[in-house]
């Protein structure tokens, strides 16, 4: 009596292991598979500029007796090289985001500095384009975290408001602060009058690699693993990143982090509890 009861206490708590242990076993293929898939796209991603490289050194000095072919050719592998840096950097900051705690060394970081170095860092590719950039909004709020990461990734976002906008439209970037139960949170909207994404798009562009269209986002520079960066880092601040847009009117993306303040109020008062 007693070992088949114990028996049948054992058998469901047997199969619950089992289940367990495929769907342990699930998780690991699929994160085996992303991680060869991360691989795939790197070495692809490298291989294109650096083939174009390679054919373009050979067209100079084939062309060694035509300057003004010698000077073109030149232009297009200055365009390469530096679309070779551009995803270098990126895949350092990528594997930065990913593998350092961003709140060990979290401080209070002024929203004005994240908007103002923003900007700056886009101000250049909106003049040639006519954009005018304008911030609104709260300005004397603080965020809780690691400053280059919050930079690197509101960056992101007003890079891409402009590299996906026409010419002679408006970028915004809106800070406000929402009251929350767990602590304030401060947004930050950053709204473009550009090209728009589709619903289906809109579920994909966090991806790693992923591009809606990816000759366009390469003529821009880009490396499609901005919005793979901004998401890690809304998510290991304790915020998030979301996406509104409509097809040929534009997108407004905002981030969502803990307010200063709040996040070391909450902090105290873990202390009080334990
Ligand atoms: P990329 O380096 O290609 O810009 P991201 O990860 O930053 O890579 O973005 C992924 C893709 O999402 C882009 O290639 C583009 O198709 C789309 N996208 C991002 N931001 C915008 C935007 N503001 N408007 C329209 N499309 C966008």
């Amino acid at each position: 009596g007693e070992a088949l009861a114990v028996s049948a206490r054992v058998a469901p708590l047997g199969s619950r292991l089992v289940l367990l242990l495929v769907e342990d076993l699930t998780e690991a293929r699929r994160i085996e598979a992303v991680r060869r898939d991360f691989v795939a796209n790197v070495s692809h991603e490298l291989k294109t500029p650096v083939g174009a490289l390679s054919l373009l050194s050979e067209a100079v000095m084939d062309a060694s007796d035509d300057p003004e072919a010698v000077e073109r050719f030149a232009g297009r592998m200055q365009i390469e090289a530096t679309r070779l840096t551009n995803l270098v950097q990126e895949l350092i900051d990528l594997s930065r985001v990913q593998n350092d705690d961003p709140l060990e060394d979290a401080e209070p970081v002024p929203v004005r500095e994240l908007v103002a170095e923003a900007v700056d860092r886009c101000r250049h590719q909106a003049g040639t384009k006519e954009i005018t950039m304008a911030a609104a909004g709260a300005a004397d709020l603080r965020v809780w975290g690691n400053r280059g990461q919050l930079a690197a990734a509101l960056g992101n976002l007003v890079e891409n408001a402009v590299n996906y906008s026409p010419a002679r439209t408006r970028v915004g970037i809106a800070v406000r602060s929402v009251a929350q139960p767990g602590g304030d949170l401060i947004e930050i909207a950053v709204t473009d009058q550009g090209i728009g994404i589709s619903d289906k798009d809109k579920e994909r562009i966090f991806e790693r690699f992923y591009r809606v269209d990816p000759a366009r986002s390469r003529a821009t520079g880009g490396t499609g693993l901005g919005l793979a960066i901004v998401k890690h880092v809304a998510a290991s601040h304790g915020g998030e990143v979301t996406v509104w847009s409509a097809e040929g009117q534009g997108s407004t993306f905002t981030l969502r982090l803990p307010e200063a303040r709040a996040a070391r109020g909450r902090r105290a008062s873990e202390r009080d509890d334990s």
